[in-house]
Formats: structure tokens, sequence, C-alpha cells
């Protein structure tokens, strides 16, 4: 992934087109077409529990370039923000991720599976984001109750009553909702008594730096102690190291995501590995 996304990046920072008006136009032209030729994938990077049983996915969009290859989302997502695109983007992803989550009831092993999906700020601040939720739970015949929305702090800068009506709107659909990269946002914690948020995920950045005694660890500790106070699952991204992992674990964290785990694969892949 890491040597694709190399590629990538070298293909579209050509020094022609530094500017980044220039660069802003080409990527809404192109990303618009990648919508309209379904040039978009999911990829899906398994969560394990404390016995290392595969237990959900995170589906993490992908774009397939004609040209560049394999496009990571961190090098589109904030040009498809600025574009608004990401709107009409997300409800693709939505509807794919709850598709595909459908299908695999054909396979046993996928059965309790959940299908974690990201959810953009701007996406979510659209009046009918609720109703796009409804359409793809209704047209896919998925199991709301393995659908997890990864929300972020970011969202909650915007009409606090909106984003609880919603949340709860959302949680009467029957879906799970969890707070993407949280402890890296702005936003106080009294929100966290307020909204129905099932999950806490603590950010990587207390993750992947951790070593134990270190600030980043006691902070993912304070997390995962938060998160259990208020009933909430934590999980942990960005886990690389088997030592990151025994040390959450022994501190009580539920789930665990990770590159040291698994990393994001195209579902192929992921139907191997659970047929295994
Ligand atoms: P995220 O939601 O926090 O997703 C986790 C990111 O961390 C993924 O990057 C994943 O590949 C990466 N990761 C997982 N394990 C490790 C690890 O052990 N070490 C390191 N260094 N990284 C790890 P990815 O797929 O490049 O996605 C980046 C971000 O793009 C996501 O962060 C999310 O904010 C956004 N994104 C991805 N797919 C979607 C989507 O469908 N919709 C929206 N709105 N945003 C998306
Ligand atoms: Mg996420
Ligand atoms: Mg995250
Ligand atoms: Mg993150």
């Amino acid at each position: 992934e890491a040597k694709q996304a190399g590629r990538a990046q070298s293909c579209f920072y050509q020094p022609k087109m530094h500017e980044r008006v220039v660069q802003r136009v080409y990527f809404e032209t192109s990303l618009r077409e990648a919508l309209s030729k379904e040039q978009f994938s999911l990829h899906y990077q398994p969560q394990f529990d404390v016995n290392k049983k595969l237990v959900g996915v995170e589906a993490l969009i992908r774009w397939n370039h004609p040209e560049n290859g394999l496009v990571p989302p961190g090098e589109f997502i904030p040009f498809a923000e600025e574009s608004k695109l990401i709107i009409k983007i997300g409800e693709w992803v939505l509807m794919k991720a709850c598709q595909v989550k459908a299908d695999w009831l054909k396979h046993d092993a996928f059965r309790d599976i959940n299908m974690s999906i990201n959810v953009s700020a701007l996406q979510f601040s659209q009046d009918n984001f609720v109703e796009q939720v409804r359409h793809a739970l209704d047209q896919s015949g998925v199991n709301p109750n393995t659908i997890e929305l990864e929300l972020t702090e970011s969202m909650l800068v915007n009409d606090q009553d909106d984003v609880i009506r919603k949340m709860q709107s959302l949680k009467a659909l029957g879906v799970l909702i969890s707070l993407d990269d949280f402890g890296t946002g702005y936003s106080s914690l009294s929100y966290l008594t307020r909204l129905p948020i099932d999950q806490l995920k603590i950010d990587q950045s207390f993750v992947s730096s951790f070593s134990e005694g270190s600030r980043e660890s006691t902070i993912a500790a304070s997390i995962i102690n938060i998160g259990h106070n208020l009933n909430m699952e934590v999980i942990a991204e960005g886990v690389e190291q088997q030592s990151q992992f025994e040390w959450l674990k022994s501190q009580g964290c539920d789930l665990f995501q990770g590159y040291g785990l698994a990393r994001p694969m195209p579902e192929e892949d992921l139907l191997s590995l659970l047929s295994q």
C-alpha cells in the first residue's frame, strides 16, 4: 500500500501542477469522473477482540485512478471535502458498505462481523443524512445492529441540538455510533454524557507512539476508563506492535485495529482470511 501511495503521490504532484488552484480544479474534475465511472472501491481492515478473534471491519475508501493506481483517502478526501463532493462520495460508501455487508450473510463466518463506516462531518450535517442511512439500510436489507457509523468530534462544532437529534434518530434505526480519532478534537468532554455513543476509538497518535509510562499511554488508559465508565466500548486504532496490544489489553481495551494485526485489504483477501 505504501509503495502504491508513493507512486500515486509522485504522479499527482508534478511541478507544473504545484499551484493549488490548478490542483483543485484538476482534482475536482477527476473526482467527479471517478464518481460517475465508479473508480472508487472499499478496502476492509479487520478489528479484533482481546482473543484476537476477528469481530469487525472498517471500510476504507480507495480511488482506483486509471493512471495513478490506487490512491489512498488522505490524498483526495481533503479535496472532496473542499468541493463538497464528499457528500456524494459518502453516500456511495454508505450504500456500498451496507450492500457488501448484506452479501456476507451468504458466508456463515461473516454473520456476526460488524461493518464500520466513516462519515465526514459535512455529510453528517446534511438535512437528509438520517434518510440516507435509512435508505441504505432498506435497500441492502442489512441488519442495522451490525452497522457502525464512525463520526468525528469535528461535527460537534455544529448546532449541538441538531447533532443530538440526528444521533438519536440513527440509534432509533438500530445502527451503532463510534467516535473516531477520539482525543484529537477540540470539543469538551461534557458532550459524551449527552450523546448516544456506543464506542470510542482511541486515536492512533496515542497508540502508535506508545511506550509504557509515556504520556500517550496515560491518555490511552484514561480514554479506556472514560469509555467504560460511560458504558461505551473502546477500540484502539494504529496497533502496530504486540507490546501495544498486550498493554492496551491489560488496561481493559475491548477491541484492536492496526497494521500489527491486519492491514486494510480488498474483499477477496478478507474472504480468504475468514475462510481459513
Ligand atoms: P481513519 O478513519 O482514522 O482510518 C484509519 C486509518 O489508519 C486508515 O488509513 C488505516 O489504513 C490506517 N491505519 C490502520 N492501522 C494502522 C497502523 O497500525 N498504523 C498506521 N500508521 N496507520 C494505520 P486510510 O485508509 O489511508 O484512511 C485515512 C483516513 O481517511 C481515515 O482515517 C478516514 O478519516 C478517511 N477515510 C477513509 N475512508 C473514508 C470514507 O469512506 N469516508 C470518509 N468520509 N473518510 C474516509
Ligand atoms: Mg475511521
Ligand atoms: Mg480513526
Ligand atoms: Mg485516525
